[in-house]
This record gives C-alpha cells, structure tokens and sequence, in this order.
C-alpha cells in the first residue's frame, strides 16, 4: 500500500508538536509539513572549523578554541565577569552580565575552552559578549559537518526545535513537485529544487559561508527566481485576463491629433512621438490597453494624454481624464480647454465642490454624450457619474495605485461588454527592470527624453540660518521678472499644522518683501480660492507662491525658475524631485534651494547629495531605491503587494530580466505551470486572493 504524502499532513502529524507547539508554528505561517521546506533560515552559524584568534574580523561570527589567562569580576557601570582567552595568534576577552560564582570558579587559568560569538571590537580590545561556551576536558568533540542555520521564531519556539522539524521534513523532500518544466531548468541551467533546498537546510562545510549568508548562494538564488517567478506570473495573470476581454477598437486616422498639433508652438519631441504610436497601436484592438507611461517631470506627459484622448474621441467615445488633486484636476481642465476647445469639443469639470446645479447639467452633458471629455479627481468614479459610451479612461500621476485599485477602476468603466482602455501616467519614475516586475501586468512606455530648450536646473543646500540670504536671493531674482515658489513642508505633524506653517511664513515673507506680490495655497483652502491664486501665479499677477506641498504634483508655471524648499531633509527623494520640477520649465535658467537645519542624518546628507548631483528623474529612482529599499520606493508596504519572503528586489534584481523572460515562455508554453507556481508562493496573500 502506498504510503500517505508526509508533506501534504497537517504539522501536528511530525513528532512532539502538540496543539501548543502547533498555534507557535501557525504564527510563523507554518501549517503543513511541507511549509517547513519553504521556512528558510535567515542567517548561519559556522561551527565548522575553528578560528585563530589573531584572525578574527569584527562583525564575524565566529567558533575559537583556547585557554583561559584569567577570569575577574569587575564593577563599571554593572557587575561583570571578563574572562581572557588565548590560542597562541592571539587574545581575546569574553565578557558576561549574567554568570554565576560556579561558572567562574569553572573558568580558571589554564582551562581550555571552545566558544561561539559575535566578535566585537573596540578601540582597546577584541571581544564577545556573552558566548556560546564549552569546557574542553580532554577529547576536543568534533565540530558540526555543516553549517547550522538559524530560522525566523516566534516566542516560545527553540531554534533547536525548528533546526529538528525541518531536518525532519527534509527526510521526505522527494515528494515535493519540480514546478519548473524540466526543459526551461536545463536551457537556464537551474539548480534543482530539491538540491537547493537540500543546501539551504544542510550546507555542507564546502559551501562558500560568506555566499550563504549574504544570500547570493546558487541554491539561494535558484529559490529566489522562482518567488519572483511566481510573482511575476501572478501579474501576468491580470494582462492575460485583460486581453481576453472585448474593448472598443478606435480606427482612426489622427485627424483631431494633427489638428492639435497645428495649433502648438512646438512640434512633439521623439519620445512623445514614440509613446503616442504605442498608445495608437494598443486602441486600435479590440481589447483593452493597460498602459503605464513614465516620463519623467516635465517630459509633456500631458500632451501624449491629449493625443489618447484626441484618438478615442475622433472614433466616437468619450474620455475621463483623472487627477489626484483638484489643483491638478483643474489645470488639466484649463489645457484641455485651451487645447480642444478650438475644435469644438466640449471639456467637461466634475469636481467634489461644485455646487449641486452644476455638477446635475454637468452629469447630463456626460450622459447624453454632449461632452467628449470629463476631467476631475475621483470624484469622476462616483456612481452618478455616467456616461454615454466611455472608451478610455487617463490616471495622471499616480504611481501608488496598488493591482486591485487598477482592477477596481476598469471595472467602473465596464458598459455594454466592453471596457475602456486605461492609461496611467506616472512622474515618479522608478528603474526600469523594478518598474517592469512591479507593473508586470501592465504594458509599459517611458517618455525618456525632455522639450529641446529647457535650462539645467542649480541646486544648492544652505542651511536654514542663512535664511537672511535667501529671502535677498528672491528679492533679486523677482526684480528681474522671474518668479519663484516658497514650499513649506512639515511632515509627520498634522496638515494643518502644515497650512499653518505655510500662512506664519506667508505673513513674514510678505512684511520682508513688502515690495512683492505674493500668493499662498494650502491644502486647507477651498479649490477655487486656490485656483485663483494658481491663475495669479501663472499669469504672472504674483512674483512668489508661498505654498505647502500641495505643489508637488504637475502644477506648471514655466515662469517660475526659483525654488526654495524649507526642511528639505525631512522630504523624500521622489518628493524633492517632484517638488524641484516645478522649476526648469522654461527658457530661463533655473535654480533651487534646498533649505535644511543642521546638523543633518547621514541619510538626509545623502538625499540632498544625490539631489545636487543630478536632475536625471530614473538616476534619482535608483539612489532612492538603494537608500529606502523597494517596499517604500514603490509604496507597496502599505498594501501588502511584492512583500517577498525569500527574494530581495534589491540585491536580486540581476535576476528580474530572466524572470521576466522565462514568465512569458512559461505562460506560451507551460501554462499549466502557472497556477502551482503562484499557489506555492503566493498562497496566503490576500492581495491577490480574491481574482
Ligand atoms: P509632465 O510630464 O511633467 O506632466 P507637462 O505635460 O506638464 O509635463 O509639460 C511640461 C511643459 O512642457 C508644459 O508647459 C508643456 O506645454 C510643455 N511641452 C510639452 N511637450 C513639449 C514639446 N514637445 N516641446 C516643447 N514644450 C513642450
Ligand atoms: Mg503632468
């Protein structure tokens, strides 16, 4: 009779794990044998071989053998027992907090002992505190053969326990499924599954230590790849689906585009030519386009918005076009109008605040297909909101929209068995190989080039006791008919705290320069007062905008070519750069000032380093990545999505080009690989759960 899978039993059916032991390992998700396999150790302990004193690192954890010199309790700041040690290469002090008068008298001069810690150094002595110890009598015990690992715990689970119930599990690995088809393992030249598990359990005194533990190890890597396999396949579930599904396809022939283009006093740059052709391409399908472009700020992302727009209105449907803030909503509003007006297309606002009256007529010119085109912020996804024959559907700058908020989205659109075809323009560029694993189910286009003529923007950091001089700088600056942005920023405190702040430094600015002209928007301002003050500004009724963070997004005053940030060093990188192409967008030579209080964090000296360094949006995303990880930089730790248990965008991301390659060949060719993958990875996150 054929045995019972083991690894497919509840954990309860291993030796010694009652219900209490059970409910410990539930919390670290461990809840068939099996899921022991896939618990994988976060670091290692070498008691493999012993060390010479004399060659001891700091920061190393390290097993060494030698005789004691002498032992004393001392008194410092607290009781403790030193212990010296040497092997002959060297000496070295063991030092305990806890010990008992036994445990002393055990440690006399002469008596050779084996222990195991982390080696500290400083500026007078090599020591550990707190080893791991033994008494060597006469027979030195053999040292381990392999590496020992020490796993993720919970209170009340024992390392030791963990170390036997996975060795345990180990015992049956040849039921566990290759996922992988066998060809793609060999023409990648992968290691087996059960190899590389077999290691990451039981390394074998000649694995490279160092690969192990800084996670680079093949067998490592080999489980790694296929996390993110599993990932990527997840996402690419989401684009497979989307092309299944009917969307209008707009055959047109550009017509309203080429009328536009007439009109603008500039012609579309390559990258904006290129972007708009892919767009072309993907609406003239009959399913719909999901697609990302990233262009950097002030790459025109607004105009490649327009020409979608101009394209689905030419074949008969209307656009909703969406923000996330009024500010932006509204300008947008204002180009749109400009832009579309003069062909006799009808520009549609639907905001939060208008008055009932408005918004009413405004839903029926919707509804009775009156107007082409609705601009708004979410308000537009309200349920009253509804419109005649909706075809495509613009997100502007928003880089934060989590794979279910997508979804939710294009269901909103859904009428008549189509769905509109969805556009999402991001300013927040993030390095291309992230962008393409984290966006996975969406295509993809990058407008990587800016308008001929723009000025390079200077960057200087001062700190905020040379305010004195800064506030001269924009007197200057202004008297020459530039204009300038004061941004206010605290974060962390509450926004009106922020708006306050905002109207203090407004009322001081305006006693300083009183020869100025100057404006003030906050967040806490109702939107057409805001407007009005944004029109002053652009129209150049203002000489400098004193302004909370509210500015960050795609507000464009090509005018403005000066920019103080107060409390740079609390922003973050993408926001400082957000903030810093408010500026730059004319013909005029641009600067900004990175205002800090001093002294700054190491961090925060590197942020404004990197920001004087470079404009590059893309070089930016890659510094930002490297110093607050991919989690943060993708804003992803909040929703829960690419939190990966083994793989580390990071350090792995040399191997996000082979995923993305092999991901595409596996859905071709293997898709029956697909749902076991993701079902071995992906079991319990929620964020994905419910497609
Ligand atoms: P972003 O990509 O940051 O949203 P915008 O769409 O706001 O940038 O464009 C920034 C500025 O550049 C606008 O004033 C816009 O009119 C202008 N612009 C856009 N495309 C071009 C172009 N091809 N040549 C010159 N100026 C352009
Ligand atoms: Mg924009």
């Amino acid at each position: 009779m054929p045995q019972p899978a083991v690894l497919s039993q509840d954990i309860t059916s291993l030796k010694g794990v009652g219900p209490k032991m059970a409910e410990r390992l539930h919390k670290l998700k461990l809840y068939y044998v099996k899921d022991l396999l896939f618990h994988l150790p976060l670091r290692y302990q070498d008691c493999t071989r012993i060390y010479p004193i004399g060659s001891l690192q700091a920061g190393q954890e390290a097993l060494i053998e030698g005789c004691v010199n002498h032992t004393e309790v001392i008194i410092r700041s607290r009781r403790m027992m030193i212990c010296q040690i040497s092997d002959g290469t060297g000496s070295i002090t063991l030092r305990f907090f806890h010990f008992s008068n036994a445990q002393r008298l055990a440690l006399s001069k002469g008596t050779k002992i084996r222990c195991f810690g982390e080696i500290r150094r400083n500026s007078y002595s090599v020591e550990i505190i707190h080893p791991e110890y033994r008494i060597i009598k006469n027979n030195p015990p053999p040292l381990d053969d392999s590496l020992t690992p020490t796993y993720p715990s919970t209170e009340g689970l024992q390392q030791r326990t963990l170390r036997r119930l996975c060795q345990e599990a180990l015992q049956h690995i040849d039921e566990l499924d290759e996922l992988l088809p066998a060809e793609l393992i060999q023409q990648y030249q992968l290691l087996e599954l059960h190899k590389a598990l077999q290691i990451i359990h039981s390394p074998t005194p000649n694995c490279s230590v160092d690969a192990l533990i800084s996670g680079s190890h093949p067998a490592q890597q080999r489980l790694a790849f296929e996390e993110l396999l599993a990932h990527h396949l997840s996402l690419l579930k989401f684009k497979v689906k989307a092309k299944q599904q009917k969307a209008p396809a707009f055959k047109t022939q550009g017509k309203l585009l080429s009328q536009l283009l007439r009109q603008l006093p500039f012609s579309l740059t390559q990258a904006q030519q290129r972007v708009i052709k892919e767009i072309q391409q993907d609406i003239s399908q009959a399913s719909p386009m999901v697609r990302l472009v990233q262009g950097d700020v002030g790459s025109g992302k607004t105009l490649v918005a327009a020409a979608a727009a101009l394209h689905a209105i030419e074949a008969g449907y209307q656009v909703a076009l969406m923000a996330p803030t009024e500010l932006l909503a509204e300008q947008h509003y204002q180009s749109f109008k400009k832009w579309l007006e003069p062909m006799d297309l009808e520009v549609t606002w639907i905001s939060g605040n208008q008055t009932a009256r408005e918004r009413r007529s405004n839903i029926e010119n919707l509804l009775l297909g009156i107007s082409h085109i609705a601009i708004g912020t979410h308000a537009l996804f309200q349920d009253d909101v509804q419109f005649q024959q909706l075809g495509l559907i613009i997100i502007d700058e928003q880089h934060r929209f989590g794979v279910q908020q997508r979804l939710r989205l294009r269901e909103k659109g859904y009428q008549g068995g189509q769905y509109p075809h969805q556009l999402i323009m991001t300013a927040t560029p993030i390095p291309r190989t992230l962008a393409m694993t984290a966006y996975a189910d969406l295509d993809y286009s990058i407008i990587d080039e800016l308008p001929p003529g723009r000025q390079a923007i200077t960057t200087v950091a001062l700190a905020n006791t040379r305010r004195p001089e800064i506030i001269e700088r924009i007197r200057h600056a202004c008297k020459q008919g530039r204009q300038a942005y004061w941004v206010c920023t605290l974060i962390e405190e509450s926004e009106a705290l922020q708006c306050e702040a905002a109207e203090d430094t407004w009322a001081f600015l305006q006693e300083t320069l009183s020869e100025l002209k100057i404006g003030l928007v906050h967040g806490r301002m109702a939107s057409d007062e805001k407007e009005k003050v944004m029109q002053q500004f652009k129209q150049g009724d203002l000489h400098l905008l004193v302004a909370t963070t509210v500015i960050e997004v795609g507000v464009d005053v090509p005018n403005a070519s000066l920019m103080i940030i107060e409390n740079a060093e609390r922003l973050g990188l993408a926001q400082l750069h957000q903030l810093r192409g408010r500026v730059g967008r004319g013909t005029e030579a641009s600067s900004c000032v990175l205002m800090y209080q001093a002294p700054l964090s190491k961090n925060g000296r590197k942020r404004i380093d990197a920001l004087r360094k470079t404009t590059d949006g893309f070089e930016i995303a890659q510094i930002d990545l490297e110093l607050r990880g991919p989690g943060e930089v993708l804003g992803t730790k909040q929703t829960g999505e690419m939190q990966l248990r083994i793989a580390n965008l990071l350090r792995d991301k040399s191997l996000l080009p082979k995923v993305q390659r092999i991901a595409n060949q596996i859905v071709q060719n293997y898709p029956e690989c697909v749902e076991p993958l993701i079902d071995r990875w992906m079991r319990d996150r929620e964020a994905y759960g419910s497609v």
